[in-house]
């Protein structure tokens, strides 16, 4: 044998050719044999031990043939392993993916202990059971970060319990085998890349087209980008928090804070110093039939929001990628199920959606990835990619906004030009008589005489009385009552207010009123000229300054002005672009308006003010006109009714003074009572006032209820509805007892000189009910007398049944 060996050997060394061409010819065949077989059926693998020379070509060739398939990338390595295994005698082997989370790479146990025989489902590892460990721990991790193969003889040396283990990277080249291991997860992972950019790009596609398109509305803009690739996105769920722009706190949402009585915020802040606050969450629901929901005021244990986790990101502006969170124990993720879908949290992937100004506008975050496992780098790549544009469109409303209101701006300087709003000179001179435009020849003191005589005494004609009416007085008669209040303030001569411009603010002020059925100028009149009654006669004027009089009573004389008799719910309905501007929106206007008449140096009553006190005067606007809108009335009504308690007992009026007029915050809570005081003052007037006032109130609702009914195609509000008008005493004695009747009892607690309004308002409460009552006999009778007929149609009818049964 050993003869013939030697002599083979040297046949084979001294004929190469032929050696080649057999083994060629002998491989061949092998391998052509084991590609008609259908299996590779290993049933003991020791018994392989002296054979595995001749079974490699068929093992490698059935490794070849598993690169075809279309099975998944698990599938395939588990056979390629199990191959390897035999090929290489181990016991077992594992297959650690590497993969990165938040920037870091890690380790994830994919297959576990394969051995030639074990069945494919026991060596998958559960996406939820995973092992997961950091690359700088261990000798896989050593294997990850080196990508070079170690062979450990006896792990019994590096501390392990297996006789022998191989371990192996995927890229690395372990052995020849290995190079299959590799090919196969470097054709998964090539596929994966191809379907992530192909998702990437469709996602791109939508969210450039749907957020370019939709300019006007953030919330629909965010919306439709976020539906539109919900196909791409491949999770169970995912949710979108809003979060609240406002970075400095309405004034009348500070009073409680700086009151005392609220805690100020200390709970987390957007990294530009804002509130965590969402606003809005809409829910995408998609792991059984698609369902989306927008929640909005969402409460703190709202299923996407209770584990804290969007907060923490609205926080910190971080992407937290998040696998097995019931695991986790920093954010509270609930372990059961969330709702009654019997959704349950596995993995989390959320991204703060930061707008080009580099603020925090919202949090999406992103649940269940569909096929089980974490979310990884490129799925942060995705949503991160997505956010991006949803924080781009942000920033495109902002523009529009910002357009928007510099358009408004200009809208009501031109309006002013166009419509001659602006009161001319020969207007001027119809008070200020004898007037020449050159201020140089205009002595301030000959002028106030000049303007003094033109204008009526108060006393003459009730200016400081509460039950003061407009009804004698013409329209332009109210224009030189107006500048009246100011000369009987002391404010004139005090901040050197020309009288010219005196005369023509007053004059454009009551131009900008439109010609409407209530909120024309009469109205804006008797506003100032309740405020100036309440601080004069009503003695409130001890807190305030004389800049803060002067500032109150030209913020009420302006309070309405412009508007156009629809109210603030109308507006939000017809206009989608109301609602950007949030509430107030009428009020704004005023102010916006008001405020314009200011920017204008032949207008700008306060011109001779220095710069600290213009600010001023700027900011009592603001809190007086704003005050006006009703929905801020039930804010400050418990923070009012507190001030009148403590001052109440106080003995000395110095006390009370101190105690107001050295709190800026009581200060200007009283002042916007004050102007709800005087924009509801009509209820307070006599009798003959009120019950046409009332009706002329009732006829603008009326208006505005035909504009709903035929424009919006709204069913109105019975106070709008006109034909409801049978109602009006009813519905008055309602507005009387919920709203007004507060407001008036507490001021005439407050100071006892401002009883008279609240003895009108009973007045016409007792008025009102009578009429009330009257309607309601009348509907008694008429029921009754149905109910009459009714009864009568009975009998007859007992009757007949009697009479034919
Ligand atoms: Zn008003």
């Amino acid at each position: 044998m050993g003869d013939l060996q030697d002599s083979v050997e040297k046949y084979l060394e001294n004929n190469p050719q032929f050696a080649k061409e057999y083994y060629d010819k002998k491989v061949r065949v092998e391998v052509i044999t084991a590609a008609f077989r259908e299996n590779l059926d290993i049933k003991d693998p020791s018994s392989y031990k002296d054979v595995s020379q001749i079974q490699e070509a068929t093992i490698i060739f059935d490794l070849i043939k598993e690169l075809q398939t279309e099975e998944a990338m698990e599938k395939s390595m588990h056979k390629v392993l199990q191959r390897i295994c035999l090929l290489v005698n181990a016991d077992r082997c594992s297959y650690f993916v590497v993969r990165a989370r938040n920037g870091i790479p890690e380790l994830a146990t994919c297959l576990f202990d394969v051995t030639p025989t074990s069945k494919y489902e026991t060596n998958l590892v559960n996406p939820l059971a995973e092992i997961v460990f950091p690359t700088d721990v261990g000798i896989v991790g050593l294997l990850a970060t080196s990508k070079k193969g170690v062979n450990v003889p006896d792990v019994k040396q590096v501390g392990g319990t297996i006789r022998l283990v191989q371990l192996f990277f995927l890229l690395s080249l372990f052995n020849k085998y290995l190079n299959f291991a590799s090919v196969v997860a470097l054709q998964h992972y090539t596929k994966y890349m191809w379907n992530v950019e192909s998702r990437r790009s469709q996602v791109l596609l939508w969210s450039a087209s749907k957020v370019f398109e939709e300019l006007t509305d953030i919330e629909r803009q965010f919306h439709k980008a976020l539906y539109t690739v919900r196909t791409y996105l491949q999770c169970e769920r995912y949710s979108v928090g809003l979060l609240d722009m406002t970075k400095e706190k309405e004034f009348y949402d500070e009073w409680p804070v700086k009151l005392g009585d609220v805690e100020p915020y200390k709970g987390p802040k957007t990294p530009d110093g804002r509130e965590v606050n969402f606003y809005k969450i809409i829910d995408y629901l998609l792991e059984a039939k698609e369902e989306i929901k927008v929640i909005p005021g969402p409460p703190a244990d709202h299923w996407a929001l209770v584990s804290g986790l969007p907060t923490y990101v609205a926080e910190n502006a971080f992407i937290c990628n998040m696998m097995n969170v019931a695991a986790d124990d920093y954010f509270a993720f609930q372990k059961a199920a969330v709702d009654e879908t019997g959704f349950i949290i596995k993995n989390v992937l959320s991204l703060p959606i930061v707008n080009k100004k580099e603020e925090v506008v919202g949090v999406a975050t992103f649940f269940n990835r569909k096929d089980g496992k974490p979310f990884d780098e490129q799925d942060e790549q995705i949503t991160e990619a997505l956010t991006q544009f949803l924080g781009w469109s942000v920033l495109n409303c902002d523009t529009y906004d910002k357009l928007n209101k510099t358009e408004w701006k200009k809208e009501i300087a031109q309006e002013m030009v166009m419509y001659q709003t602006r009161a001319s000179l020969a207007e001027v001179q119809e008070i200020l008589e004898k007037f020449d435009m050159d201020p140089e020849d205009c002595d301030q003191k000959e002028m106030y005489k000049l303007l003094r005589a033109n204008i009526p005494e108060a006393k003459d004609v009730d200016l400081l009385e509460f039950h003061f009416s407009d009804f004698p007085l013409s329209e332009f008669d109210l224009i030189k009552c107006g500048i009246r209040c100011f000369f009987e303030l002391g404010v004139v001569e005090k901040f050197k207010v020309p009288a010219e411009i005196l005369t023509r603010w007053m004059y454009t002020v009551r131009k900008g009123y439109r010609d409407i059925t209530y909120h024309n100028w009469r109205h804006g009149f008797n506003v100032g000229q309740t405020m100036f009654c309440l601080l004069q006669t009503g003695r409130l004027r001890k807190y305030y300054s004389d800049l803060d009089a002067f500032a109150m009573v030209a913020a009420a004389f302006c309070h309405d002005i412009d508007h156009r008799g629809t109210n603030n719910l109308y507006q939000t309905n017809a206009a989608p672009l109301a609602k950007l501007h949030g509430s107030s929106i009428l009020e704004r206007h005023h102010l916006e308006y008001s405020k314009t008449l200011m920017a204008e140096e032949n207008l700008n009553i306060f011109q001779n003010l220095q710069k600290r006190q213009f600010e001023t005067v700027q900011h009592l606007h603001d809190v007086c006109i704003i005050a006006t809108d009703l929905a801020l009335y039930f804010k400050k009504r418990t923070m009012f009714q507190k001030i009148v308690d403590a001052t109440e007992p106080m003995p000395d009026e110095k006390e009370a003074i101190a105690y107001v007029s050295n709190n800026p915050t009581r200060k200007e809570i009283i002042m916007a009572m004050m102007m709800t005081g005087c924009d509801l003052s009509a209820i307070t007037k006599p009798w003959e006032v009120q019950s046409k006032v009332a009706l002329m109130v009732a006829a603008e609702f009326w208006e505005q209820g035909d504009l709903e009914r035929n424009v919006l195609q709204q069913e109105p509000i019975p106070m709008m509805d006109r034909n409801k008008s049978d109602e009006l005493p009813k519905m008055q004695c309602g507005f009387i007892d919920f709203v007004c009747s507060f407001v008036y009892k507490e001021f005439s607690r407050f100071h006892k000189e401002i009883t008279p309004m609240f003895d009108g308002l009973n007045n016409n409460r007792a008025h009102w009910k009578e009429l009330a009552d009257v309607y309601q006999a009348k509907l008694d009778a008429i029921a009754n007398e149905k109910k009459k007929l009714e009864e009568a149609e009975n009998k007859k009818g007992l009757f007949y049944t009697h009479f034919f049964s």
